[in-house]
């Protein structure tokens, strides 16, 4: 997929999914570059702050099972940057005494320190990330992608673009370029939140630090204060659920803040001195997609996030470094290139189908072989040291029409999926240079393989150098918008 160059990727959206991927990019010598609208990093694992206080107003806390991202939190914890929040713990199930019961459980909770986006700066540091970049557009040229931003084109190209987003978001982005990706985020559903922070002169005496609340508008209460190295107001932070937000979600701030307010007076809580308020557009996944991440190999995109296994921290960071191992097996896989006429390439893709397509049969590329050459299209497959594994050659044959001609494997690398990596990848160059139709004359040994990639026969058994043959053709469907 890549040229020899070092591999150069744009993530987009730093939150804790982009900056896990970016950061095993870059570990692994990648040229990374990180895209962020916001001013801050880390996405939904953020911080409020104003003059004298603080407060996480996304996630709350995370929690770590997966033996990698143990690992990881452990990191994070010997840098200073994350620790264990031990709250005092209540569940609510509605109004009355009774209904109050204490939450026991062994999970064990992290937290950022000193607050939310700690852990998020920790994995930028060292990366080239530019806030304040909302990106608007995808763009692929020449097997090159180019990001537009609000303010215009971004400089320099990529080999490829992660997509490290909320599934509405990157569904956005996706449209254009990618509707078969676009309609795959848009079979995500993703749900808002309201999140209000109240701020106390004097401390609440409340016998719990958070809450969960499973009844009324709320579903989660904590005291900011509560988690390790933050200051000493006393603020709180509540969360509305998705079921109270969603038809709320235009509500006027007072509105939203004073019914929260009243929920959480219901719980003992108090009216505020202060409040700030944030409404989530995507707070959480109501079903997620049931894979770590989603990797296209030949257009070189990929997609990242909460909304694709798990819709938590964890889940997220997870997700960025599996799609961030398909982006490293990619970077020393073998890659197609576009090869020009005449130059060494070219020689080699000469001598590899003098060696496949010729020699067997007794005879060498002849000038009607090779006439007209000089304004074909030649594609190679190399391997990591430049070797070239496979070509073909497209010529154009009518509008949108391309005929492939002269496809060969190198005879020691058959049987391992390469001309089927081969002819996909050339496909997918064609189609985003307008193919419509693809025909071809395959030899009839090789009608099966033409056939499993979607070729169908389109005449009867006719010879061509000596042997039979039979015209296939393929028809490149653009796929469905969602
Ligand atoms: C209210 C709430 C409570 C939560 N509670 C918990 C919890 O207690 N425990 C837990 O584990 N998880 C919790 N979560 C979930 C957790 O925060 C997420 O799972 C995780 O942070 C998602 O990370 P991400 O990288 O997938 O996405 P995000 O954090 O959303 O990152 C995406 C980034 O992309 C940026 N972006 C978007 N569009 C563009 C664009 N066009 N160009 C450039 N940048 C763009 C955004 O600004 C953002 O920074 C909670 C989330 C919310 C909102």
């Amino acid at each position: 997929m890549y040229p020899s160059h070092s591999p150069r990727i744009a993530v987009i959206g730093a939150g804790i999914s982009g900056l896990a991927c970016a950061a095993a990019l870059a570990e692994a010598g990648l040229a990374v570059q990180v895209f962020e609208k916001s001013r801050g990093l880390s996405g939904r694992m953020s911080t409020r702050r104003a003059d004298d206080w603080q407060c996480d107003h996304g996630a709350q806390y995370f929690t770590a099972r997966d033996p990698a991202f143990r690992a990881e939190v452990q990191r994070w914890i010997a840098a200073g940057a994350a620790a264990m929040w031990e709250p005092r713990l209540r569940v609510y199930a509605g109004p009355g005494a009774a209904n109050w019961t204490p939450h026991v459980s062994s999970v064990e909770r992290f937290v950022g320190t000193p607050g939310m986006t700690a852990p998020g700066r920790l994995l930028a540091r060292g990366l080239q990330v530019h806030t304040e970049v909302c990106i608007t557009g995808l763009r692929r040229d020449v097997a090159q992608w180019r990001l537009h931003s609000a303010d215009g084109l971004i400089d320099g190209d990529f080999d490829a673009v992660v997509l490290a987003l909320p599934a509405p978001q990157a569904q956005a982005l996706l449209g254009d370029v990618a509707p078969a990706l676009a309609a795959l985020a848009g079979s995500v559903t993703m749900r808002p939140a309201w999140a209000l922070m109240l701020r106390f002169d004097t401390p609440l005496a409340l016998p719990f630090d958070a809450a969960f609340v499973n009844a009324g508008p709320l579903r989660w209460v904590a005291r900011d204060a509560s988690k390790p190295g933050r200051g000493p107001q006393d603020v709180w932070l509540l969360h509305a659920t998705p079921d109270w937000s969603a038809p709320r979600l235009e509500w006027p701030p007072e509105q939203v803040a004073d019914a929260l307010q009243d929920a959480f007076v219901a719980l003992g809580g108090a009216r505020a001195e202060q409040w700030q308020l944030h409404r989530w557009r995507y707070a959480d996944t109501e079903r997620t997609l049931g894979q770590a991440c989603v990797w296209d190999l030949a257009r070189g995109l990929g997609l990242c996030g909460d909304w694709l296994q798990e819709d938590k921290v964890q889940g997220a960071w997870r997700s960025g470094r599996a799609l961030a191992t398909e982006v490293l097996a990619a970077a020393t896989a073998p890659r197609v290139r576009r090869i020009d006429f005449g130059s060494a390439d070219y020689a080699a893709t000469l001598q590899l189908r003098e060696a496949v397509l010729r020699a067997p049969l007794g005879l060498t590329l002849s000038a009607q072989d090779l006439r007209g050459e000089d304004t074909q299209w030649h594609f190679g497959l190399f391997d990591a040291a430049g070797a070239l594994l496979a070509c073909v050659v497209a010529v154009p044959v009518a509008p949108g029409v391309f005929k492939l001609r002269q496809m060969a494997v190198r005879a020691d690398t058959q049987g391992q999926g390469l001309g089927s990596r081969l002819l996909a990848e050339v496909e997918t160059r064609l189609q985003e240079q307008g193919a419509t139709q693809l025909l071809l004359h395959a030899r009839v040994s090789a009608e099966p393989f033409y056939a499993r990639q979607g070729y169908r026969a389109e005449s009867e058994v006719f010879e061509e150098v000596g042997i039979p043959h039979r015209r296939m053709g393929k028809t490149l469907r653009t796929p469905e918008r969602g």
